[in-house]
């Protein structure tokens, strides 16, 4: 087998090395542009691959773009402002990221990234999500949301499919 195949990473479309963060999985390989998407595929796997004969969402060109407000605990400093913007641009999935003051405004493809992994890049470069009970309530009702529409989207196996 040459090792230096090219093939595609499901979540996100990206060509990569075919033995680029590798996973078996029912039989099959993959491969994964980053951590990122490979978590993402573990998680969901049907969302990215369907099933033999049914197409994924993700593989008919479907996005599920969303656009949400993230509330900081304080005003960045122009280096914290930097550093959110640049980590957030380098996931998968994210397209846009405005950071003013104390809120972070995202448009991002669900398909590809959920809120809740942002908000874990965010705390990781030093950012404090507001933390007053409303804005926490409100980011767990969308990772929630986020959720049900992700298995929502999961395609079922045909009947009489065995893995
Ligand atoms: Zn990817």
């Amino acid at each position: 087998m040459n090792h230096n195949k090219e093939a595609k990473c499901p979540v996100c479309a990206m060509e990569v090395m075919q033995h680029q963060n590798e996973v078996v999985y029912q039989q099959m390989h993959f491969a994964f542009c980053s951590e990122q998407c490979k978590v993402r595929f573990l998680a969901h796997p049907h969302l990215y691959i369907g099933y033999p004969g049914i197409a994924a969402p993700i593989q008919e060109g479907q996005v599920v773009l969303k656009r949400r407000r993230l509330r900081l605990d304080q005003p960045l400093s122009v280096e914290g402002k930097v550093l959110v913007d640049e980590v957030l641009r380098g996931m998968m999935g994210v397209n846009a990221v405005t950071v003013a003051g104390d809120t972070i405004e995202i448009t991002y493809d669900l398909l590809q990234v959920s809120l809740e992994e942002m908000e874990t890049v965010i705390v990781e470069v030093g950012a404090r999500l507001g933390g007053d009970w409303a804005e926490r309530l409100r980011r767990a009702l969308i990772h929630a949301s986020e959720e049900l529409e992700i298995e929502a989207s999961e395609v079922t196996p045909p009947r009489h499919y065995l893995p």
